[in-house]
């Protein structure tokens, strides 16, 4: 358990930074397509709620996959350095997808 557990919610999402400095963003999402989870290659079916994990590259693009909530915990979160919560407003696919068109040293802070 860590002080991240049970989320990303609706109203709030997680960022942080990989060892390499790329940033990751774990986002709440309720699924359109069938999704295997990256993590234990189990099934994540359509309108489950899982996690979006997407990664804004240092030098600019972006990359995501489809975790469940608890693998992601497991697996991701004691990697990610700094993680911190921010409003899910700030994770939009739009918000970060501009994100990924900037090299790391021209983003603004998310908030
Ligand atoms: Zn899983």
């Amino acid at each position: 358990m860590t002080r991240f557990s049970g989320q990303p919610s609706r109203k709030t999402s997680l960022t942080g930074l990989t060892d390499e400095g790329d940033e990751i963003w774990i986002i709440r999402s309720i699924s359109q397509k069938f999704y295997n989870c990256l993590g234990c290659r189990g099934p994540i079916e359509i309108g489950d709620e899982h996690v979006v994990v997407q990664y804004v590259g240092k030098a600019g693009g972006t990359e995501h996959s489809h975790w469940h909530q608890r693998c992601a915990e497991e697996i991701l979160y004691s990697q990610v350095r700094g993680m911190r919560q921010v409003s899910s407003k700030e994770s939009s696919r739009d918000r970060l997808e501009s994100r990924g068109r900037r090299p790391a040293g021209r983003r603004r802070r998310p908030r």
